[in-house]
């Protein structure tokens, strides 16, 4: 959806007032031209921080308005959420499944690579099990 309307003074949370106009009932700016004070929540992740459970009070649009992002306000959002210890552990052990063969001897584990989803098996396996179909063949 392009833009219908001309650009206006749209009124932000604030009560700043910027050039912008309204889409969906939200102040819309142009890409790069966010006002101050608003960010993406790409931008706020790399600023460390979250919206922290407040909604998007208006957004940007490109590509004629195919695309749009919403802005937060960065003085309402909070820290970035740091993992618990538990939650660490399981991506660990996550990870660790990911590299361990269950068919090799003792669950061998692999270094270079993650085992494919399917089948979960190591190459130095999947060769061998091609070989031995190639007999039988
Ligand atoms: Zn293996």
């Amino acid at each position: 959806m392009s833009r219908r309307t001309a650009l206006q003074w749209v009124e932000l949370p604030d009560g700043r007032c910027e050039l912008g106009w309204i889409d969906h009932g939200l102040p819309t700016f142009r890409f790069g031209h966010a006002p101050s004070g608003l960010a993406t929540r790409r931008q706020l992740r790399e600023a460390g921080l979250c919206p922290g459970g407040q909604g998007i009070v208006a957004q940007i649009t490109w590509k004629r308005g195919r695309r749009w992002a919403g802005l937060y306000r960065m003085d309402l959002a909070k820290p970035k959420r740091r993992p618990s210890l538990g939650q660490q552990l399981a991506v660990c052990k996550a990870l660790r499944a990911r590299r361990t063969c269950p068919t090799c001897p003792a669950g061998q584990r692999v270094k270079d690579y993650y085992l494919p989803t399917s089948p979960r098996r190591c190459f130095d396996c999947l060769r061998h099990a091609e070989e031995i179909a190639q007999l039988a063949a």
